[in-house]
């Protein structure tokens, strides 16, 4: 547990496996040789360390502190989803499971887990919004490329949390020979324990890079969340330094108060689904919410227990960014670095545009850049004409 937050909330029939899952990553966190391959998969296959580089024109026209990015972009396959699904390949292998099944939103986490099944030998089923499908064509395409069988979800709002109810219910299935390789910090214990121990290489190389390059620690770290698991990989190596401010930001869609985003922390309650009591967005009935982004990956109406913990201890700050703000930041970062950032990390440059215009030029802000940005620039080039319609 997270304070009053996680734990495993699991219909009957999934408790045996939630339960196996647990004990076994019990087992393999202590094991050395587990972490041994992770660290070398990790350098080999995703390309790690990922580089830390201090955007020059982004912090200049800020106006105030330097801005760092940290590259998950430059991971293989495009994204710092490929840490968690390297680390849980090898647990998936480690149980002896024959199948792997996932969720996705945006198609990143499918690209990394249909990446690592090839890799591994394993089949596998990734579970996807329709609407989703439709917003990420070109991820949809690459999963069944290397192999996997994308089913879409009509159910619901046909986007993320309705892909990870099916998962679920596929899991109750096939929870024999089945392993679900959940994609962000949320879910039922143990995963948010796991998928963030897995993220923290993000944090444990940005605070080592950073100190190597300046002697002293950042003054603030920056990242979106949707489920919560880059930031929270960004964040955790860094909690004990008191002088480190953290910022988690959220999707603000159409805005705050439009009731059209996917603030799951600064807009909504406390509430139990997929497994775990965390904030969600709902109504008064506590019945789930839409949630809103245009970014696909943010688009969630919860978020991993650990935010929910830190959002009440006041540990982390959280922002917001709208629609047309991380837009604007996607063409700001590819115009003025040559790095186009996937929408979901335009959130975090956009709000760390705003805060290092409040902070001094010695001061320096770490933003995680947690993918890059292809797979949205249909989305991107629509997006003024599609608001303009509505
Ligand atoms: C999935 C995704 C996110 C959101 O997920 P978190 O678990 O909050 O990190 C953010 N950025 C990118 C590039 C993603 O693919």
């Amino acid at each position: 547990m997270f304070g009053a937050f996680g734990g495993a909330y699991m219909p009957e029939t999934l408790m045996p496996a939630v339960a196996e899952l647990a004990a076994c990553y019990a087992e393999a966190r202590r094991a050395p040789d587990f972490w041994h391959e992770y660290r070398q998969l990790l350098q080999d296959y995703v390309g790690r360390p990922s580089p830390l580089f201090l955007a020059r024109r982004l912090s200049a026209e800020s106006g105030g502190a330097r801005i760092f990015l940290k590259r998950e972009d430059l991971n293989h396959t495009g994204a710092h989803k490929i840490n968690n699904c390297i680390g849980q390949i090898l647990l998936a292998r480690r149980m002896g499971k024959r199948r792997v099944i996932a969720e996705t939103g945006a198609g990143q986490h499918g690209v990394a887990t249909a990446s690592v099944c090839a890799l591994f030998g394993m089949p596998c089923s990734i579970y996807m919004g329709r609407r989703d499908m439709e917003r990420q064509l070109p991820n949809v395409k690459r999963m069944e490329l290397l192999g996997a069988r994308v089913r879409p979800v009509d159910a619901g709002s046909a986007t993320l949390k309705d892909a990870m109810n099916e998962a679920l219910r596929d899991w109750i299935t096939h929870v024999e020979d089945t392993y679900y390789l959940l994609g962000t910090g949320a879910g039922p214990h143990p995963y948010p324990q796991m998928v963030c121990d897995f993220q923290q290489v993000i944090g444990r190389e940005a605070r080592e890079q950073f100190l190597h390059l300046t002697g002293t620690l950042p003054d603030a770290l920056v990242a979106c969340v949707g489920g919560g698991s880059n930031a929270a990989g960004l964040f955790i190596p860094f909690l004990a330094d008191s002088s480190v401010k953290m910022y988690g930001v959220e999707a603000a869609g159409r805005g705050l108060d439009s009731g059209e985003h996917a603030a799951s922390l600064q807009r909504g309650r406390p509430g139990v689904l997929h497994g775990n009591r965390t904030y969600f967005l709902q109504d008064d009935d506590g019945q789930i919410l839409t949630a809103h982004s245009v970014s696909a990956g943010l688009d969630y109406p919860g978020i991993g227990p650990l935010h929910a913990q830190w959002f009440e201890s006041g540990r982390v700050s959280y922002g917001s960014a709208t629609d047309d703000e991380a837009v604007a930041a996607y063409h700001w970062s590819s115009r003025r670095e040559g790095i186009v950032p996937a929408l979901e990390s335009a959130h975090a440059l956009a709000f760390a545009r705003r805060l290092a215009a409040t902070l001094s030029p010695e001061a320096s802000v770490i933003v995680n850049l947690s993918g890059r940005g292809d797979k949205d620039m249909e989305t991107v080039l629509g997006f003024g004409a599609m608001e303009g319609k509505q």
